[in-house]
This record gives structure tokens, C-alpha cells and sequence, in this order.
């Protein structure tokens, strides 16, 4: 029971790595609001777990300030940040529609922002700690991912720089970077024949991850075990971005 007496936000908490993370620290004691654009799923996993949900889009700023307001007000504070909704958009250059390049920037990278702002001053109040679902995307290139892996090498040094400015009031910000994670986000993609397979060569485990094992992540560097890992860039990739890409 890590979050016993806690109150967490999960951003995109309806689905995938998200939702593990919301089921996990549910668990484990925390009153968890699932904030997600689906407001349906969102509620009926608020429902399982016995917290409460928040439908938004958190590229809206407004949007993310209530939800804020709504989480202190129906749980008297906030201890736990997770800003984990997340959207990719495939195209090289030439053939990226700008508004694509736009959402995913304002999804993955100013909505943590938005979100940070609003929440420091009650995550400052309890000591509080953020852990932000960035990617190996954000460490290093990814093909005709660039808007996404824009975003998420952003949203890493931001998360490092979210760790100096508040480490003396008490709040830790770390990033998790998942590798290749068997979710509603990748299973298109994983089901084009051959692509899946590809997939799976190119992690040294030879399989992707599991949400559950995300969650895992997320909820150890929320803990209090993690209370001297601050401005962390936690890879949970199956061993990805250790090799070279050189044949073996
Ligand atoms: P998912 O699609 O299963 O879940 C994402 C959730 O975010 C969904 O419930 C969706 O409704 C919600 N969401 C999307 N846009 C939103 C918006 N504008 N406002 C509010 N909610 C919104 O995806 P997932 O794989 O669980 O991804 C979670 C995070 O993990 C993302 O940030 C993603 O970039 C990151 N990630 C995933 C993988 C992977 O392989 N699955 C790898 C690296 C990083």
C-alpha cells in the first residue's frame, strides 16, 4: 500500500499504459482521477477502481486547469502528477499536414506544461511528485516520427528541468521513456503482417512491453522508494536503445 492517503492524476488513464498505472496505484491506496479525452472509458475505469474520472482534452488549457481544480476539490489535494496521455502522428517532412505537427506538440509536450503549472502549487503543498510518459522517441531519432519525437525529446529535458526548479520544495519530476509497448496505440501498427515481427527483432528481449510493466515503472518513481530520484530518465525499452542497430 506505496500510496495509501495519496491523490493521483493519470492523463490518458482510460487506456493502455495509463490505465495499468491507474489500476496500480488504485491498488495500492491512491484515490486515483482518470483524465482522459474518452470520457466513457474513463468513467467506467474510475468505477472499477472506486476514484473518479475527468473528461478533457488536455491540449485545451482551461480544460487542464479545471481538471486540476476538480481533483483537489473532490479529494481534498493533489500528491501524484502522471502526464501520460500521448498521440503519434506518422509522415516525413514533406508530407506532414502542420495541424498533425501541431496536436501532437500540444498533447505531448504543452499539456504537460499546462498541467505542471496548474498542479505545482498543491504538489509543492504535499511534496508531491510528477513522472512524465515521454519515449525512446524522445532519446533518439525515429522514422517519420518527428513531430512525436520532437515532443517527447522536449518533454525529457523539460522534465529534467521541471526536477531543478522545484527539488528544494520537495517535488520530484521524473520521465519514463517506454520502448516498443503492446497497447491500444501500437496494435495497428504491430498488426500490419511483417511489421509486428520486425518489431520484435529489433528489441534485444525479443518481445515488446506490457502496459503492467510500465505501470510498474511510473508507480515506483512516484513512491516514496524513489525519494532521491529526482530528474530521472527512467528506459524501460527491453534493452532498445542499448544496442547500436549494428548487425549481430
Ligand atoms: P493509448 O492510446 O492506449 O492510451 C492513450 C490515452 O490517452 C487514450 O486513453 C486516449 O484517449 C488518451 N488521450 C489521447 N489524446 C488525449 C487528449 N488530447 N486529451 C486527453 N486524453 C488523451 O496509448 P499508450 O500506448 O498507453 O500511451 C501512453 C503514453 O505512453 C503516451 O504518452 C505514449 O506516447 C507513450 N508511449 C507509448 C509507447 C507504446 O509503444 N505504446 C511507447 C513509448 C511511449
Amino acid at each position: 500500500m506505496r500510496f495509501e492517503g495519496k491523490v493521483a492524476i493519470v492523463t490518458g488513464g482510460a487506456s493502455g499504459i495509463g490505465a495499468a498505472t491507474t489500476r496500480l496505484l488504485a491498488r495500492e491506496g491512491a484515490r486515483v482521477m482518470v483524465a482522459d479525452l474518452d470520457g466513457d472509458r474513463a468513467w467506467a475505469l474510475a468505477a472499477e477502481i472506486g476514484g473518479t474520472a475527468h473528461a478533457l482534452d488536455v491540449a485545451d488549457r482551461a480544460a487542464v486547469e479545471a481538471l486540476v481544480d476538480a481533483a483537489v476539490a473532490a479529494h481534498g489535494g493533489l500528491d501524484i502528477l502522471v502526464n501520460n496521455a500521448g498521440i503519434g502522428s506518422f509522415g516525413r517532412t514533406p508530407d506532414m499536414d502542420p495541424a498533425a505537427w501541431e496536436r501532437v506538440i500540444a498533447i505531448d509536450l504543452h499539456a504537460v506544461f499546462y498541467a505542471c503549472r496548474a498542479a505545482l502549487p498543491h504538489l509543492i503543498a504535499g511534496r508531491g511528485a510528477i513522472v512524465n510518459t515521454a519515449s525512446i522517441s524522445g532519446l533518439a531519432g525515429d522514422y517519420g516520427f518527428g513531430a512525436y519525437a520532437a515532443a517527447k525529446a522536449g518533454l525529457v529535458n523539460y522534465t529534467r528541468t521541471l526536477a531543478l526548479d522545484h527539488a528544494r520544495d520537495g517535488v520530484r519530476a521524473n520521465a519514463l521513456c517506454p520502448g516498443l509497448i503492446d497497447t491500444p496505440l501500437t496494435a495497428g501498427a504491430a498488426a500490419v503482417p511483417g511489421l509486428g515481427e520486425r518489431w520484435h527483432d529489433a528489441v534485444p528481449m525479443g518481445r515488446a512491453g506490457t502496459a503492467e510493466e510500465m505501470a510498474a515503472a511510473i508507480a515506483f518513481l512516484a513512491s516514496d522508494a524513489a525519494s532521491y530520484v529526482t530528474g530521472a530518465v527512467l528506459v524501460a525499452d527491453g534493452g532498445m536503445t542499448a544496442w547500436t542497430g549494428q548487425p549481430n
